[in-house]
């Protein structure tokens, strides 16, 4: 069974196997959105660290919110907060205090729900590395840090996808490191090169996020995972990696589950944009350098019918 379509009162359900279509009135409820289930391409869940919480909140088609708790302090951050009723309603059931909005870019479907959300909670602090970026009020650049709490966030500079993205790092003494990465790099794939070269998206996927530790866990902006695997099959037919993932995705999917986090690890092995020094993918793209391998890729996928 798939969610085709929601509006404010009607669930549209259509089977995937016979295409029976099914329409779920919803009576008493003010709309999805207030009540949290606005996106429905994934159930929301958390993930639980020792010193920090990370609530995965589907929105709109495909894209992730994260909801970021300090334990500590039950002082929370959200990254990308397009849906501000449903993080209203996060923050609420978790019953922390939000203090600021991590936003890794200036696309619409990241930050465009900064201004509502500030209506909405006092005092809240907007990051960024854009002055495009709706509501902004704390810029920051490569290797500034900042604290959610006890947790401490060191911003990355990933220019290429738009020319002020920020990834947001954390790395605490007991959880594993985790990163946010907007729509730089996705599980399976990255963004395209709307305001930058195949030199920066190499130096951001392979220098600055391929350098943190391989046990970092990857939450990206987008649910893309399947189709970005579909491609890096193209690329390396041969990949066991690759094969044993979209396996996997496809099991995670049918029950509705966000394939997020990934790790740096995974991605090492199954991404071919992070994977441009391999001979496979060299050979693939019949290029002999890196950043040449990036462009050809990057160009292949973009027209890539999955
Ligand atoms: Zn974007």
């Amino acid at each position: 069974m798939l969610c085709i379509k929601i509006t404010a009162n009607v669930l549209v359900l259509c089977d995937k196997k016979t295409y029976e279509i099914i329409i779920i009135k919803i009576t008493g409820a003010k709309s999805f959105s207030t009540n949290g289930f606005y996106a429905t391409h994934c159930v929301p869940s958390i993930i639980k660290y020792p010193n920090m919480k990370v609530q995965i909140l589907p929105a709109l088609q495909d894209n992730y919110m994260y909801l970021i708790i300090d334990e500590a302090s039950q002082e929370a951050a959200i990254v990308d907060p397009v849906d501000p009723d449903s993080v209203a309603s996060a923050v609420q059931q978790n019953n922390v205090c939000l203090t600021k909005v991590l936003t890794t870019h200036h696309h619409w479907d990241h930050a465009g729900g900064n201004s509502k959300l500030c209506k909405k909670f006092n005092n809240l602090q907007v990051y960024g590395g854009d002055d495009r970026i709706e509501a902004l009020t704390c810029k920051v650049k490569h290797n500034d840090t900042f604290n959610i709490g006890k947790l401490q966030v060191r911003c990355l500079a990933t220019p290429c996808h738009t020319s002020g993205h920020i990834c947001y790092y954390i790395a605490g003494d007991q959880d594993p490191p985790v990163v946010f990465t907007g729509d730089t790099l996705f599980a399976g794939g990255c963004g395209r090169f709307f305001e930058g070269t195949a030199d920066q998206m190499y130096k951001a996927l392979i220098e600055i996020l391929g350098s943190l530790p391989d046990e970092t866990k990857v939450y990206c902006g987008h649910e893309y995972t399947g189709n970005n695997l579909k491609f890096g099959k193209h690329v390396e037919p041969e990949n066991e990696a690759i094969r044993q993932k979209i396996e996997w995705v496809r099991i995670q999917r049918e029950k509705h589950n966000p394939t997020v986090p990934s790790t740096i690890q995974e991605e090492k092995l199954t991404n071919p944009f992070m994977r441009v020094h391999e001979q496979s993918v060299m050979d693939h793209t019949e290029q002999t350098d890196p950043i040449q391998t990036m462009a050809f890729l990057r160009r292949e996928k973009d027209n890539f019918k999955a």
